[in-house]
């Protein structure tokens, strides 16, 4: 048995001081204890949030794509996961030999007996057929509750294969959620850069302007609506984007979205860093401008974007980003994130912009639950749920930088930022895996289911 004592709780309809206690992997209790079991293992969160485990909705472990392999396998992102006090990642598994169900047994062979956090999997659905269309249900009867189309890349679908595919997974009530950018429009403008040669990497943004992202999330929501079912867009990157979802919910159509810590802090001014340092932020979408982290946080403190994911990413500058120096279309996207999203979004809602710690709890975990189909086996703390649990210190100041980060890369994009909060103590399913921000315990992570 473990109590953890005298903590600010933040449970799903307030936050009370209290404790908790845990028997074997399950919250058993929750309030005031008076009378101390002998032989419990006491944790003292005096002054401390104590918060259900992050989930962490959007990660990209061990993928390959044209590119690179990333840097973090599960092995080094669950470690770096459960380090930033998230208990639990949703990754993406791709099909495998055309299907989505050797897909999923590969995915999960290569994260059992390698994880340090729990994982979930999404499905991507790159390619319709009638043996993926018949493959949906069934692999939702495996346990996945989510699958993500993409509008760009070479892997995108067409209209009409969005429109089938929603309709199919609307059978289910499994989430669809969507990366929106116009692929098409992205080739004919990255065309028109390599004719100009302009291929440096500050024509990234250039190629990818705010323009393919509206239109791609407004032409998505479309769909939904045409298939009668509700959408998820991903990684929101900016106002604009922001403000369509918004008018389309007022006509009536059911939508939740998205943003990352990335478009929630950083700016498209780091393109023009000296020395190619720029290479280190190009993600899809790219970063945008000071006024769109202000309106997506302004999203998360009214409800408005519902998670935060990290979108983690991870390729190393010096041996994969930079091999796109003179061509920026051969620079792999993306930026590792996993271990810095909570802390991150905490200083940012909480210290910045004066939010409740239960605002915070909700685009960190709660809500991830429930549009997952985990809640309230994660993402609360109630009687009966996985005893996931992470407590945060807000008084402790730091500084992030890859020395003490955990991941695998040889950057993170977050490097000298000041931020005030850390993570104290981290329990996975009632195991202690972060004492004191220290890792004592790994690949204690399972599969779900
Ligand atoms: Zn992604």
């Amino acid at each position: 048995m473990k109590i953890i004592r005298n903590g600010e709780l933040v449970l799903p309809n307030e936050i009370i001081n209290g404790d908790i206690m845990i028997n074997n992997e399950i919250i058993t209790h929750i309030g005031h204890i008076h009378d101390i079991p002998a032989g419990a293992e006491i944790i003292d969160a005096t002054g401390c949030y104590v918060f259900p485990g992050f989930i962490d909705p959007h990660t990209h472990f061990q993928m390959t794509n044209v590119l690179a392999s990333t840097a973090d396998d599960f092995e080094s992102g669950s470690l770096a996961a459960i380090a930033g006090g998230t208990t639990t990642v949703i990754n993406f598994a791709t099909p495998e030999e055309g299907s989505l169900i050797k897909g999923l047994q590969v995915h999960r062979r290569r994260a059992d007996n390698h994880i340090s956090c729990d994982v979930a999997f999404h499905m991507e659905i790159v390619d319709v057929n009638d043996t993926i269309l018949e493959e949906i249900p069934r692999i939702v009867n495996h346990g996945v509750s989510s699958f993500k189309v993409y509008l760009a890349y070479g892997f995108r679908l067409n209209d009409k294969d969005l429109y089938r595919v929603i309709r199919v997974i609307s059978q289910t009530g499994a989430l669809v959620a969507a990366h929106c950018e116009n692929g098409p429009l992205i080739e004919a403008l990255i065309d028109e850069l390599r004719q100009a040669s302009k291929l440096g990497v500050g024509s990234h943004p250039i190629s990818r302007p705010i323009l393919i992202e509206t239109e791609a999330i407004q032409r998505f929501i479309t769909l939904g609506a045409l298939a009668d079912y509700p959408v998820h867009i991903v990684h929101v990157s900016s106002e604009l984007g922001l403000n369509i979802i918004e008018q389309e919910r007022r006509k009536g159509h059911h939508v939740t979205c998205e943003t990352c810590p990335q478009y929630l802090v950083l700016n498209e001014s780091l393109y023009t860093l000296p020395d190619f340092e720029g290479v280190k932020y190009v993600m899809s979408p790219p970063l945008r401008c000071k006024q769109d982290n202000v309106a997506l946080q302004n999203g998360l403190m009214s409800d408005m974007v519902q998670t935060v994911g990290s979108d983690h990413c991870s390729f190393n500058f010096e041996s994969q980003k930079k091999q796109g120096l003179h061509d920026f279309t051969r620079i792999p996207g993306g930026v590792p994130g996993v271990e810095e999203r909570g802390l991150i979004t905490y200083h940012v809602i909480v210290n910045e912009r004066h939010g409740s710690p239960h605002t915070f709890m909700k685009v960190i975990s709660e809500n991830s639950a429930k549009l997952y189909g985990l809640y309230p086996k994660k993402g609360a703390l109630q009687v009966g749920s996985d005893a996931d649990i992470t407590i945060l210190n807000p008084h402790i100041e730091q500084v992030l930088s890859k020395r003490t980060a955990h991941t695998k890369a040889d950057y993170i994009p977050y490097e000298g930022m000041k931020i005030k909060g850390g993570i104290a103590h981290v329990f996975l399913r009632g195991h202690h895996v972060v004492d004191n921000g220290e890792i004592i315990n790994d690949h204690l992570g399972k599969c779900i289911p």
